[in-house]
């Protein structure tokens, strides 16, 4: 049987004529290999934000519907000129809409979720020997609206691509050559790494890595799909990610990461009851807004009001605090906004068996004479929230601590 690979071309790797010809003789070579090759394009360059900023030219607040009807012409496009590329190089091709494709989502406009993909007529292309070009980033919803998944989501199309057709490998082709150490912007010094694990990624991704959607890690982790994230201009491999793929011993950490678009809110005397911290999460909730760390302490003198911290996305910080109005007027909480916050991560699957990796990691940063505002963990991660212009020292100084 011939092996498929699904191939994923990211927006720079697309962006000019030259690159999107480079794409199309990529995927050609790789059929020419014997391998049936599904691609999955990104709008070209800075295609998606041109087209947010031509709706916020038009309207203060554009319709979702309609925003999904303009974001998902921009994979349309790469996809189309892809197809007249691989024409012009004597193999057949065809491009293909979110919709044609088969990716159904759901209802949820500008950050849809795929719930099934019905491959049908990708699989007869590949049959008939056509080079499928599929349109990242976006679906059909069960209501029969053009949908699109969240930004970066061309590499979760192209991962539920991977699993729905059966693919041997999803290889994101990318502008960095795999996935590193660090931000590489950063630390100069940041590694390539070979092999990481999807539970490694995961929180690599939700922590600031930008390299592969969280929907994507996400999604490969359920359905087992390995993924191959390497660079679109050079042969050297890249950072696979999958479980099993390597047995050496690990080190304690694998990757610092870090980002710096958090904000925190502190809610003061907050009443120390049961179901508080319940109402005030379903409120945040229900205005769609994620928080990330939580610190709630009891307070020691009894009857008195509890502080709870946490951290929203910058972005959300207006839309969390109209959402907890009214809660707080009624209970007479104070609130108060840190907007000058970052966090810094490290990860590794090596901490869960290796003890002091926390006390490296705060002595380190207080050695610093960095700050260390709110803490939260998972076997896999220690995340610490500092003062914005403090994260690249905190990452610089974790980076040579741990991985140098
Ligand atoms: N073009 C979309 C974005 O810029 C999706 C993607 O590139 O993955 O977010
Ligand atoms: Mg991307």
């Amino acid at each position: 049987m011939t092996p498929t690979v699904v191939m994923k071309f990211g927006g720079t790797s697309v962006a000019d004529p030259e690159r999107l010809k480079r794409a199309a003789q990529r995927i050609v070579a790789k059929r020419e290999a014997g391998n049936h090759v599904v691609a999955v394009l990104s709008a070209r360059g800075k295609t998606t934000d041109a087209l947010i900023a031509e709706a916020q030219e038009i309207s203060a607040q554009p319709d979702p519907r309609e925003m999904d009807m303009l974001l998902s012409t921009g994979e349309r496009q790469s996809c189309a000129l892809c197809a007249m590329a691989i024409n012009d190089l004597g193999h057949r091709a065809i491009s293909l809409t979110g919709s044609q494709a088969g990716i159904v989502t759901d209802t949820s406009h500008t950050k849809a979720r795929i719930l099934d993909v019905r491959a049908e007529r990708i699989r007869v292309a590949l049959d008939e020997d056509s080079i499928v070009l599929v349109a990242g980033f976006q679906g059909v919803s069960t209501a029969k609206d053009v949908t699109t998944l969240g930004r970066g989501g061309s590499d979760t199309t192209a991962v539920a691509l991977a699993a729905a057709i059966g693919a041997d490998v999803c290889e994101i082709y990318t502008d960095v050559a795999g996935v590193f150490s660090a931000d590489p912007r950063v630390v100069a010094d940041a590694r390539k790494l070979a092999t990481v694990s999807f539970e490694e990624m995961l929180e690599m991704s939700a922590s600031g890595a930008g390299v592969l959607q969280l929907r994507s890690v996400e999604y490969a982790r359920t359905h087992g799909v390995r993924i191959h994230c390497r660079s679109s201009f050079s042969d050297a491999p890249g950072t696979v990610v999958g479980d099993g793929e390597d047995t050496a011993p690990r080190p304690a950490i694998t990757a610092v990461t870090h980002s710096t678009d958090d904000a925190r809110v502190t809610l003061q005397h907050v009443p120390d009851a049961p179901g508080m911290a319940g109402r005030i999460a379903t409120v945040l909730a229900e205005a769609n807004v994620n928080i990330d760390m939580i610190i709630q302490n009891e307070p020691v003198t009894a009857g008195a009001g509890a502080d709870m911290s946490f951290t929203v996305p910058q972005e959300d910080l207006r839309i969390a605090l109209a959402a907890l109005r009214v809660l707080t007027e009624e209970l007479a909480i104070e609130i108060h906004t840190d907007e000058s916050v970052g966090k810094v991560s490290v990860i590794g699957e090596g901490m869960k068996t290796q003890a002091g990796v926390a006390a490296k990691v705060f002595s380190t940063l207080g050695a610093e004479q960095i700050n260390i505002q709110m803490i939260a963990t998972s076997p896999v991660k220690i995340s610490c929230i500092v003062a914005r212009d403090r994260v690249t020292d905190a990452v610089r100084a974790l980076h040579a601590t741990f991985l140098t």
